[in-house]
């Protein structure tokens, strides 16, 4: 059976960043499962899969637009310390959420810091990488009638 539309993979996975340095990997987990067409990993790796079966090996590369994007100069937002509550303690680096105005949390790195302001970085931490991904299909299925119609693996 191969990788198309509505089909539930099994795979594990190693990804690795330009610099070398490995970012995540599935291996001494369980394989990430997930439903083809779904949107639930990132298209320019979906497409790569396309076609594959159990046992198959594959090194896939995916450009910035095809993952988590380009670093967006915007998403840089110069913030006045005030408006931080005064339990957090600021530090270069860290990791902050915030809410935006459509609601949704989003979170951001401090990559700048004085007495009065804050600059964070609300880019994704992995924009602008070229993403490397060293993938073994474990396992490819027929997605359930519920899984079809709920988008995701059960
Ligand atoms: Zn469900």
């Amino acid at each position: 059976m191969q990788v198309e539309q509505n089909k539930v993979v099994s795979f594990h996975y190693t990804l690795t960043l330009d610099s070398g340095e490995v970012a995540d990997t599935s291996r001494g987990r369980e394989p990430l499962n997930f439903l083809v067409g779904s949107g639930q990993i990132i298209p320019g790796l979906e497409t790569e899969l396309l076609g594959l079966g159990a046992g198959d090996k594959k090194i896939v590369k995916v450009q910035p637009e095809d993952a988590y994007g380009v670093q967006d100069s915007r998403l840089v937002q110069t913030i006045d310390r005030s408006q931080i509550p005064d339990s957090v303690d600021l530090q270069m680096g860290e990791m902050l959420r915030g809410q935006s105005e459509d609601g949704s949390i989003v979170e951001g790195k401090v990559v700048a810091l004085d007495d009065q302001t804050v600059q964070i970085d609300f880019n994704h931490p992995l924009a602008d990488q070229v993403l490397t991904f060293d993938v073994e299909i474990v396992d490819v299925r027929d997605a359930s009638p519920e899984e079809l119609a709920h988008g995701h693996v059960h």
